[in-house]
C-alpha cells in the first residue's frame, strides 16, 4: 500500500478520467456557461481559485447551508465560501440588517452611523486598540505592511512558504510574479530553528515578519504554538513589527487563535466573515501605530478607500458578531469542527487509506497522504490525482468543497451535514479501494 505520491498508476488515471467525463455530462449548464463567460474574461474566471478543469461548476442559488448548481443538483456547502461563508446563505438575521441598511440609502461619501459601533465590536472581539476598514483581506495586508513600512523606516517583510495573504501576497511553490514588490525574506513555515536564524540574519531590514496562526490556503496547517511564540519574541527583538493574517484563523477562537497561544501581535489582519458575508477587510492593533493615520495630525499617514466604510458591512457585519456569531456560538461551532476531523481521521486510519485532515476546529483540509502533515513542504507530497478524484467523487454525492480539498463548517451545519460527509468519505474509501 502506498501512502506518498507515487499512486500515477494506470487505474487511477483511468478512474479519473471516468469521473472527469460523468461530471462533463452532469453539468452541460456550467459547461455552457463556462464558455461563454470567456468572451469578457481570461478563462471565463474573474477569481483564480475557482476555475478548475474541465471547467468549474457554476451554482445558481443558496439557502442555510445548501447550493444548488445550474441543473438543479443539490449540495451540502462545506466550503462556506472559504470562511467568509460563516452565516450561510441569507441568513435571517444578516439578511434583516442588509434590508434596514438598504432603506436608509447606500453610498454617502459621508460618515455614517454605522461604521463607529461596528469598529467597537470588532475591536473588543480582538482585542485591538483601534482599527481602521478596508474592502478585502489583501488590502488589509497591504495596509498593514505598508504601515511597518513607514513606521520603521525598512523596506524587508519576512513571510512563509506556502502562507497566503492574497493575490499579491502568495508564498506557495515559490511565490508569484504579480507579488507586491516588499522586499520578501520567505522563511519555513514551523521551522523554528531555520526561521530565527532567518531573523538573526536580515533582522535590521525587516519592517515587519507576517504569518498566518494557521496556513489557511496552504492546508489548514497550525503554527506550532512554540514556533508561532518564538517567532512573535525574535521579530519583536529584531525591531520588526508582528503582523498576524488572521483573516480566516479569527473564527477559530473567540479572540482569534493568536490570541488562544497567547500570542499578541502589533498588527492584525482581519477579513471574511466579520462582514456578514459582504465585502470586508481590517487592520488593527497597537494604538501608537494605528493612531499614525489620524487625520488631524500633519503627519498623517494616508488611508483611503470608496468603501471602507459601506454601509452594507457595516450593518451586517454588526449584526453577525453581535446576534450570531458570540464567542459561545463561536466555541460551540469549533468543537463540532474538531468532532468532524477526528470521525473523519478515525475513519481513514481504520481503512488505512493514504488520506488525512488537518486543521483547527471549524477549518479542515484533506490531505492524499496517511500524515501527519505539519509543514508546507510535507502538504506538497499530497498526490494531486487522488485529490482530484476525491474532489469529483464528493461532488458527485453532493457535497460541496474546495478543488483543493479545504472545508469551512458554517454556522447552519448541524450533525446531518457532518454524518454526510463522513458517508461520503467513507463511501469513497471503500468504492475506490483498489487504488490505494
Ligand atoms: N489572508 C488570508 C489568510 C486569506 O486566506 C485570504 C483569502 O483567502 C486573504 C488574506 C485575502 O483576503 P481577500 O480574498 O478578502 O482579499
Amino acid at each position: 500500500m502506498s501512502t506518498t505520491t507515487t499512486l500515477t498508476n494506470a487505474d487511477l488515471d483511468a478512474a479519473l478520467e471516468d469521473a472527469r467525463q460523468s461530471y462533463t455530462a452532469r453539468n452541460p449548464r456550467s459547461l455552457a456557461r463556462h464558455v461563454e463567460a470567456q468572451a469578457a474574461m481570461p478563462g471565463g474566471n474573474t477569481r483564480t481559485v475557482l476555475h478548475y478543469d474541465p471547467f468549474p461548476l457554476a451554482m445558481a442559488r443558496g439557502a442555510g447551508c445548501r447550493l444548488w448548481d445550474m441543473e438543479g443538483a443539490e449540495y451540502v456547502d462545506l466550503l462556506g465560501e472559504y470562511t467568509a461563508g460563516l452565516y450561510g446563505h441569507s441568513h435571517p438575521v444578516i439578511r434583516a440588517a442588509i434590508d434596514a441598511a438598504l432603506d436608509g440609502g447606500i453610498s454617502f461619501g459621508a460618515s455614517n452611523t454605522l461604521e463607529a459601533r461596528f469598529a467597537r465590536i470588532v475591536c473588543a472581539r480582538f482585542g485591538l486598540a483601534r482599527i481602521r476598514f478596508t474592502n478585502s483581506g489583501t488590502e488589509a495586508n497591504l495596509m498593514a505592511l505598508a504601515t511597518a513600512c513607514a513606521v520603521t523606516g525598512r523596506r524587508g517583510v519576512m513571510a512563509f512558504g506556502g502562507g497566503y495573504h492574497g493575490g499579491v501576497f502568495t508564498f506557495a511553490g515559490g511565490g508569484n510574479k504579480i507579488n507586491a514588490p516588499f522586499e520578501f525574506v520567505v522563511a519555513p513555515y514551523n521551522d523554528t530553528e531555520a526561521t530565527l536564524a532567518l531573523i538573526a540574519r536580515h533582522g535590521p531590514s525587516l519592517a515587519a515578519v507576517i504569518l498566518e496562526p494557521m496556513q489557511g490556503s496552504g492546508g489548514c496547517l497550525p503554527a506550532d504554538p512554540e514556533f508561532l511564540r518564538a517567532v512573535a519574541a525574535a521579530a519583536r527583538a529584531a525591531g520588526a513589527l508582528l503582523v498576524l493574517d488572521e483573516v480566516m484563523t479569527s473564527r477559530l477562537a473567540p479572540g482569534g487563535l493568536g490570541a488562544s497561544r497567547g500570542v499578541t501581535p502589533d498588527l492584525m489582519t482581519l477579513g471574511k466573515y466579520i462582514g456578514g458575508g459582504m465585502s470586508f477587510g481590517a487592520f488593527g492593533g497597537r494604538a501608537d501605530l494605528m493612531d499614525r493615520f489620524d487625520p488631524r495630525r500633519p503627519d498623517a499617514l494616508p488611508h483611503a478607500g470608496t468603501f471602507n466604510n459601506n454601509v452594507l458591512t457595516m450593518a451586517a457585519g454588526y449584526a453577525g458578531l453581535t446576534e450570531l456569531f458570540t464567542p459561545e456560538a463561536a466555541a460551540a461551532l469549533n468543537a463540532r469542527g474538531e468532532a468532524l476531523r477526528a470521525r473523519l481521521n478515525a475513519l481513514c486510519a481504520t481503512s488505512g487509506a493514504p488520506l488525512c485532515f488537518t486543521g483547527i476546529g471549524s477549518m479542515l483540509a484533506v490531505h492524499t497522504q496517511a500524515g501527519p502533515v505539519r509543514t508546507p513542504a510535507e502538504a506538497a507530497r499530497d498526490d494531486a490525482k487522488l485529490k482530484e478524484l476525491l474532489f469529483f467523487d464528493l461532488l458527485a454525492q453532493g457535497i460541496w468543497l474546495a478543488r483543493r480539498g479545504m472545508m469551512a463548517l458554517s454556522l447552519p451545519v448541524g450533525d446531518a451535514e457532518c454524518d454526510r460527509l463522513v458517508g461520503a468519505v467513507e463511501e469513497f474509501l471503500a468504492s475506490r479501494r483498489s487504488l490505494f
